[in-house]
């Protein structure tokens, strides 16, 4: 980074650090990949984002933008300039309780946004398990889906319009009812129909969620709207900076199914066997994770309920159902899975539970010694 490379990014007056602790804490993210970037910038208005940004295309320097850094794939490392929208960019506004939508910044952590919705009744329904920490902006850049993708789709479903900003440092509103970026619209679109072809055949309209990536196959069902590529880009189209989202209502009832297996491979055949039964959730532990657990008195509780240690197994399925719970769960039961199912109503004992999934990545991550295990 040569010195008047920093000094065009420091005359926007937006907050940003060149020193070697800020850019070796910014250098990784959850993945196991690590790139030293030149410097971090923390934008705290579109105003500021727009201007750090268009000074790093100035300087011939590259943007990444970042939230929380709980990707696995190292999109949120680059050498260029970071640009991290979760220091400041928190605020919740413009809860409409009749649209059902509200406004966020692209810092909003997914527990935040939750905590705020859950007295009106309400949730954003997309739920990764690293919801304590991964903010909006990522997981619109990933189009993440997380547990409940079978019942609420994955994020792009969720996106009403976006605040966006450019490589150049234009700033724009994209959305259904939006106007703007006609001539790139009719770009993308042109580009993406002497595929459609192929892209049908590939991905039917049914398919809930494939790999992430610019969701071309949505924009082909809606060309009108530019949130379904940006959704999915992982931060290389552009930088949002806020989403007006749909949030949906709470669910009445809920049950688990916990189904233990000897093997991963028979959990991943029940996975296929109990679609029928339409559960909200199907989530995977394995055994690996589960010894991670051993020793910590945090997890005791849940080790306790799940018999671990009297009745150790290879794998668990968590089955969660949102209807007809009662009949769902007896069926369930009743078709004898695995080495035992075990069936939970009780709201506390249901939360211990995701809270092993959802401790997951701290959990292989903070695993102590020379061999760790790799999240990917
Ligand atoms: C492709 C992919 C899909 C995933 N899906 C799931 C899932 O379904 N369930 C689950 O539990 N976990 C999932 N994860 C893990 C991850 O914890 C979540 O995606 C999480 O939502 C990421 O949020 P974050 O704030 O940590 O984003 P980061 O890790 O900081 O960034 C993730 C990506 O988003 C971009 N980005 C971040 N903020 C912005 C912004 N404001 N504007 C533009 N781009 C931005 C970054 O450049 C990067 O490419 C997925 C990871 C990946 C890589």
């Amino acid at each position: 980074m040569t010195s008047t490379q920093e000094r065009k990014i420091r005359q926007t007056g937006c907050d940003a650090r060149f020193d070697n602790l800020t850019r070796q804490l910014y250098a990784t993210d959850a993945s196991i990949y690590q790139i030293e970037p030149i410097g971090v910038a923390f934008p705290k208005s579109t105003q500021q984002a727009s201007a750090v940004i268009r000074a790093a295309a100035d300087a011939g320097v590259s943007v990444t933008p970042r939230g929380a850094g709980t990707s696995l794939v190292g999109n949120a490392i680059g050498e260029g300039l970071i640009v991290d929208f979760s220091r400041y960019n928190r605020q919740i506004t413009d809860l409409d309780l009749e649209k059902c939508s509200v406004r966020v910044g692209a810092g909003v952590v997914l527990d935040q946004l939750n905590d705020f919705l859950r007295p009106h009744g309400l949730c954003f329904g997309p739920d990764v398990a690293t919801s304590s920490r991964a903010t909006l902006g990522g997981m619109i850049a990933n189009n993440s889906s997380g547990a409940r993708c079978p019942i609420y789709g994955t994020t792009a479903d969720h996106v009403i319009s976006l605040e966006i900003v450019m490589a150049d440092g234009r700033t724009e509103k994209i959305g259904p009812t939006h106007e703007s970026l006609r001539v790139e619209r009719a770009k993308i679109e042109n580009l993406i129909r002497a595929a459609s072809a192929e892209m049908a055949e590939r991905w039917p309209p049914g398919l809930i969620k494939r790999w992430p990536g610019y969701g071309i196959e949505r924009f082909l069902r809606a060309p009108n709207d530019l949130t379904n590529i940006l959704a999915g880009s992982e931060g290389t189209l552009a930088a949002i900076f806020s989403a007006e989202l749909k949030i949906s209502p709470l669910p009445c009832e809920k049950g688990l199914g916990l189904i233990f297996f000897a093997s991963v491979g028979e959990a991943m055949q029940a996975t296929v066997e109990l679609l029928d039964l339409k559960p909200a959730a199907i989530e995977h532990i394995d055994r690996p994770l589960l010894d991670q657990t051993k020793g910590q008195l945090h997890f005791q509780s849940a080790r306790d309920l799940l018999e671990l240690d009297t009745k150790p197994c290879e794998s668990i399925l968590i089955v969660e159902f949102y209807h007809d719970v009662t009949e769902r769960l007896s069926i369930l039961q009743s078709r004898k899975m695995g080495l035992r199912t075990k069936i939970l109503t009780d709201p506390v004992q249901m939360d211990l539970v995701w809270s092993v999934r959802k401790s997951g990545l701290s959990l292989l991550t903070g695993c102590v010694g020379p061999a760790k295990p790799l999240a990917f």
